[in-house]
């Protein structure tokens, strides 16, 4: 993958990456982090969900979030990663799931594209998933791909929790309709800027402000004009802008309720300071 964009334009208002995945960006230790978050702070990208998609990264994002406020984390097995799943695993994301500063249990959910994990494994971990984020009261977030029916079947089925999130929304209008009637957030990434996707734009022109979020999924993803490059939080801003022009309102509207939506469902505003614990569960020495 070629090095990332330059930075684009500032954001005129504050916004949140509501699903990014730092450690596959690189940005792997404390001042590689606190890096990523200063460049993308200074386009107005305030705030970024760093998510977990197998154990090792689970492990890694509950670390990465009490490295730096500005990172939340999010826990769950990728769907592709389900194929082969023991109890001891379960067990340990759900004990990294319920640490204070992961903010969602995700991504979870269906992927028919990837051949990595039978359906059947896939659904019944989304099952689990969806009942852990019931237990610890945390929204759940959503990787729906080439899966649309089975998702929004298995959701119905289970009965879902209070706050659904589809990461990387890639429905067309029928579907963005159904979801915001459920009453879940959908959360639009890059390809809501690519030439080849009329039918994602028609379904995000029509979802109220305060069902919607942005995202940058990075370091994959990379919004149109720079598709091919590697993505990162700062490059945010090209997503909100189409986003904005599609939704016929300014770019200051879209970033604060953006913001604000992502202030809500992860409740970003109740987040415990990091770094409270360290890795093993220990008091932080310097906290004492
Ligand atoms: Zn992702």
């Amino acid at each position: 993958m070629k090095p990332p964009p330059s930075p684009p334009e500032p954001l005129p208002a504050p916004t949140v990456d509501a699903h990014t995945h730092l450690d596959a960006c690189g940005a792997t230790t404390p001042e590689l982090l606190t890096a990523a978050m200063d460049r993308a702070a200074a386009v107005g990208v305030e705030r970024a969900v760093t998510v977990a998609d197998d154990l090792t990264a689970a492990r890694w994002v509950v670390d990465a979030a009490t490295w730096d406020d500005r990172v939340a984390a999010a826990v769950a097995l990728h769907p592709t990663r389900t194929a082969a799943l023991t109890d001891d695993d379960l067990d340990e994301i759900e004990r990294l799931a319920a640490h204070p500063r992961v903010v969602a249990v995700g991504e979870t959910g269906l992927d028919y594209y990837w051949d990595f994990s039978p359906p059947d494994a896939q659904q019944r971990a989304f099952r689990w998933h969806i009942a852990l984020a019931k237990r610890l009261g945390k929204p759940l977030m959503v990787h729906d791909r080439d899966a649309h029916a089975d998702i929004l079947r298995i959701l119905r089925e289970e009965g879902p929790p209070p706050l659904v999130v589809f990461h990387c929304f890639s429905g067309d209008a029928a579907m963005a309709r159904e979801c915001v009637d459920a009453g879940y957030v959908l959360s639009f990434a890059g390809p809501v800027t690519f030439k080849n996707a009329p039918a994602l734009r028609e379904a995000a022109a029509l979802v109220p402000d305060d069902q919607l979020l942005v995202e940058t999924d990075a370091p994959f993803l990379t919004p149109h004009p720079h598709r091919g490059r590697a993505n990162e939080p700062f490059c945010l801003p090209w997503t909100v802008r189409a986003l904005a022009a599609v939704r016929d309102v300014t770019d200051e509207r879209l970033a604060s309720c953006a913001r604000r939506n992502a202030e809500r469902v992860f409740r970003l505003g109740e987040l415990p300071s990091g770094p409270p614990v360290g890795a093993s569960g220990a008091p932080d020495p310097r906290s004492a």
